[in-house]
């Protein structure tokens, strides 16, 4: 009985394994780009520097994926849309 519930339990575990399973993710801090970096200063002329804060579809990466605090944010949004106006990032990519 008890043996067949030992079983059973590994059985649970293996499947929810570390790399499955999000809950047992190991969650590293993010620090803001641009707060760790006092002397990067955002450009909307500069397109190399824009494009690491947009998707290969050309859209702006929601701060879980740049990391970016609210405030460097709301810059990054700014520079970005600046860029498309003046055509240095496009506004879609197919
Ligand atoms: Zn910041």
């Amino acid at each position: 009985m008890s043996d067949k519930k030992n079983r059973k339990n590994n059985n649970r575990n293996n499947n929810m394994d570390e790399d499955f399973n999000p809950k047992f993710r190991k969650v590293r801090k993010k620090v803001c780009p641009l707060c760790a970096d006092k002397n990067l200063i955002l450009d909307f002329k500069n397109a190399d520097q824009l494009k690491k804060f947009i998707s290969d579809k050309g859209k702006i990466l929601p701060r879980r994926a740049t990391g970016a605090c609210a405030k460097h944010q709301r810059d990054i949004t700014l520079a970005v849309k600046r860029a498309r106006q003046i055509a240095v990032l496009p506004y879609t990519q197919e």
